[in-house]
């Protein structure tokens, strides 16, 4: 989401101090304050944010094991069923 208070002259990166143009990017986890520039949102901000949720996937088989093939085709054939489409957000 754009903010609009967000001005359009070169700001700096938070994360590698370059100036940058435009709105710039969350760069959540890394930092909790400033924008980052595009770059640094393509190659550190969504590895870091794809590692959280790999990380999250590690702890949920570490938990229960991993999902056995029954479990899988069981959900898909419930979701084809309910015409619910998976969202991957
Ligand atoms: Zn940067």
């Amino acid at each position: 989401m754009r903010d609009p208070e967000v001005q359009t002259s070169a700001q700096t990166c938070c994360l590698c101090g370059d100036p940058y143009a435009g709105h710039g990017n969350n760069p959540e986890p890394l930092s909790e304050a400033g924008r980052c520039c595009d770059d640094c949102n393509s190659l550190r901000v969504v590895p870091a944010r794809m590692n959280i949720i790999y990380k999250r996937i590690d702890d949920l088989v570490e938990e229960y094991g991993p999902p056995s093939e029954e479990d899988i085709f069981t959900r898909l054939q419930e979701e084809k069923q309910s015409d619910k489409q998976v969202k991957y957000v």
